[in-house]
């Protein structure tokens, strides 16, 4: 080819990132790629995900940085695929296009009570206390002294660590005022963390369960006999370390003294949500003890437990969303895929179609997980490179062009760079580490340069 490769990749939080790196690193021509998302800001789950208190992870971020300052990168933020670039658009002016997208939606519990207010689901919480701009004008008033967490991942961890903290923890961090204020005025007191499965089958990760015991404003409460494992899940322990460690904390919980401070979080294993009650807000959330079959699945005892609580927060995890024009798997709730390569309903290979993170391989892994992912899709394009049919039309001026006519208000580099300095100036002000965000699509718009 004479000319660069032009590459769209849609999604500009990590996977879209490492992918974008990837080939920058690989591609041994002319490369032109243009990460665009649907936000004004980049990042992703990075800046609209990761936890307000876990500063170190997010410092991936200057790595990222590197990828956007490459000659070879656009950013083209505030576009959306399907409406402001269809697949058509996508085909004419680019030669390869990579879908990595994430998973947008959390499930659902499927329980009754699940649409009383005072339910909120953890794509809602987290975006609402990131800063996410679709939350902006969301009122969450923590206004119940016990709350309920469902499920034992690390996204619960964080939503229950946030509602533990005092205040004062959270004040420095980036997250928006409207949250620092619902924070003071919270009257949380118990949090009950809820895994419908055993301690030995809970996702969390160990340095995120160690942190939970770390909190100063609240003791952790385990009950010891829920720590007693069957045969099958002491095998199963025994056959792996991080479980072990796992194990370890959840005993080391269990044994130590109660300190009386101001919230609790209580860990509860083997018990489901089967229904959510209230007199026009939820009041109580009724437990179905579990017990586990052979196969580590939980199976309801037909026991249950009525717990009063006035908040519920499902972290049951997510769920992709189908792209308009692009083949979906409605089981795995991802883009139909064989090692990152886009497949159709016979099977077969999408010529110039890539996916790459959570809408390729389901929502799963730590950001470094979608490193390797997002490599092994690298792999794939550049074995493609020879066959793939050339864009018609592979301009950056003709995407320009189309953007403009269809009266897109795009967000350039240069654009995201005065919107950080902005958040930065504030956050400086506000007596921040580091920034305070911007929350709405008007004032990230309004703050270009
Ligand atoms: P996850 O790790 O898949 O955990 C989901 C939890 O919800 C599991 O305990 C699951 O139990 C439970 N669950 C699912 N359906 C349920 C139902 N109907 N009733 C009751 N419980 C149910 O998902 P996640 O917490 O959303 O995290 C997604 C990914 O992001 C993970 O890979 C996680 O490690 C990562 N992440 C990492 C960090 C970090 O590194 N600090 C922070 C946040 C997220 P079962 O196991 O029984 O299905």
């Amino acid at each position: 080819m004479d000319r660069p490769l032009r590459v769209a990749v849609f999604g500009a939080g990590p996977s879209g990132l490492f992918l974008a790196d990837a080939l920058l690193k690989a591609h041994p021509g002319p490369l032109s790629i243009d990460i665009i998302d649907r936000l004004p800001a980049p990042y992703g789950l990075v800046r609209y995900g990761v936890a307000p208190d876990h500063p170190k992870i997010k410092s991936v971020i200057n790595t990222f940085q590197k990828t956007f300052e490459d000659e070879r990168v656009r950013f083209l933020g505030n576009v959306s695929f399907g409406i402001d670039l269809t697949l058509e658009d996508v085909r004419k002016h680019y030669d390869v296009a990579v879908y990595a997208v994430g998973a947008a939606v959390d499930r659902a519990l499927g329980i009754p009570g699940e649409d009383l207010p005072g339910n909120y689901s953890s794509t809602e919480f987290v975006a609402w206390y990131s800063g996410h701009p679709d939350q902006h004008g969301r009122t969450i008033t923590l206004d119940a002294e016990a709350v309920a967490v469902i499920g034992v991942g690390n996204v619960a961890i964080d939503v229950a660590r946030v509602l533990a903290k005092h205040v004062d923890e959270l004040r420095p961090t980036d997250v928006p005022d409207y949250v620092i204020e619902a924070l003071e005025k919270s009257r949380i007191r118990d949090i009950y963390l809820i895994g419908r499965r055993g301690p030995a089958q809970a996702k969390f990760t160990t340095p995120e369960l160690r942190e939970l015991g770390e909190i100063a404003y609240a003791d952790v409460i385990v009950d010891p006999a829920q720590l007693e494992l069957d045969e099958a899940s002491a095998k199963v322990v025994a056959a792996k370390s991080a479980l072990q460690r796992n194990l370890d904390v959840l005993r080391g919980f269990a044994a130590k003294k109660l300190e009386g401070r101001p919230r609790r979080i209580h860990l509860m294993f083997l018990a489901s949500p089967v229904a959510i009650k209230g007199n026009g807000r939820v009041e109580e959330i009724v437990l179905e003890r579990n017990r586990l079959d052979e196969n580590e699945n939980a199976l309801g005892t037909g026991v249950q437990d009525t717990l009063p609580v006035g908040m519920v927060f499902r972290a049951v995890g997510y769920r992709g969303i189908p792209l308009p024009g692009l083949p979906f798997d409605k089981r795995a709730h991802v883009i139909s895929n064989k090692g990152g390569r886009v497949t159709d309903e016979r099977g077969e290979t999408v010529p110039g179609q890539y996916v790459a993170g959570w809408i390729k391989r389901g929502p799963s892994g730590v950001i470094g997980t979608n490193k390797a992912d997002s490599a092994e899709t690298a792999r794939a394009i550049l074995e493609d490179l020879p066959n793939l049919p050339h864009a018609s039309e592979p301009s950056e001026a003709a995407v320009d062009a189309l953007l403009r006519a269809k009266g897109a208000i795009v967000c350039l580099w240069d654009d995201w760079l005065a919107i950080d300095r902005l958040e930065r100036e504030m956050g400086l002000k506000a007596g921040r580490e580091e920034r305070v965000k911007v929350t709405d699509f008007a004032s990230l718009l309004a703050a270009r340069d």
